[in-house]
């Protein structure tokens, strides 16, 4: 398939869910998420009318930067899992950072910080090992404690884990859902948290049907098969 009929497919679905649970398709943002093509293939997207590109690596978020500086309609996520050594570089680049996964890292953002940084606390809702994140009661303590004035938490992120298990699937997103809702609720400075991003190539149309306002999709738009 083209990256054409591949966002076609993509947005089907993200139509279909939104139906599903009586949501509007501008709830939804599609970030494509890039981190496997690069620039010119990039651009294809671009032409087709995606504006949020998602990346996980701190080198190649830089390049792709400079790559594009010329479209300044683009929105940059940093979706992966940030060094914290690596923040100083890329920060003035991002507009939403994902993956807030641990208090040092929101120290160093805190540090190096000029203007507010929209970022969305990660979390292991499914409580799996090999994830990062914190656990629902730790994003609790989190944002009930911080005196950030750089770090703008304007929602929660999540990684499903990898199964076909629809229902596994639903359960997990309700959860974040859920704790966005309770954490929105507290009215905290700077934690908005009006914000979900969950959902990836295997699973977004389950996210929408939950709630999710961001979803970042890969495969589903850059594969070619
Ligand atoms: C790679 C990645 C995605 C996209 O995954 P696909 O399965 O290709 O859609 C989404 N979020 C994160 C954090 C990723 O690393």
């Amino acid at each position: 398939m083209s990256y054409s009929e591949n966002l076609q497919a993509v947005e089907n679905k993200i139509t279909n869910a939104v139906g599903k649970s009586n949501r509007q398709r501008s709830d939804v943002h599609l970030v494509a998420v890039t981190k496997t093509v690069d620039a010119p293939a990039m651009e294809k997207l671009y032409d087709l009318g995606i504006r949020h590109f998602g990346e996980n690596r701190a080198e190649v978020f830089t390049e792709k930067v400079a790559a594009f500086a010329d479209k300044t309609d683009i929105v940059w996520h940093f979706i992966g899992s940030l060094q914290t050594r690596k923040v100083r570089a890329i920060l003035p680049y991002i507009n939403y950072l994902h993956s807030l996964d641990r208090k040092s890292l929101a120290d160093e953002i805190e540090k190096r910080a000029t203007e507010k940084v929209a970022c969305f606390l990660q979390v292991n809702i499914s409580e799996e090992e090999t994830k990062h994140g914190f656990n629902a009661e730790e994003a609790i303590a989190f944002v009930s404690t911080q005196t950030y004035e750089h770090i703008e938490i304007v929602g929660l992120m999540t990684m499903a884990p990898n199964t076909d298990d629809a229902q596994a699937l639903h359960h997990v997103f309700q959860g974040l859902k859920a704790l966005q809702l309770e954490i929105e609720k507290l009215g905290i400075a700077n934690v908005p948290c009006h914000e979900v991003s969950m959902g990836m190539t295997n699973d977004f149309e389950i996210a929408v049907e939950e709630g999710a306002t961001f979803i970042r999709v890969g495969r589903a738009l850059v594969e070619e098969n």
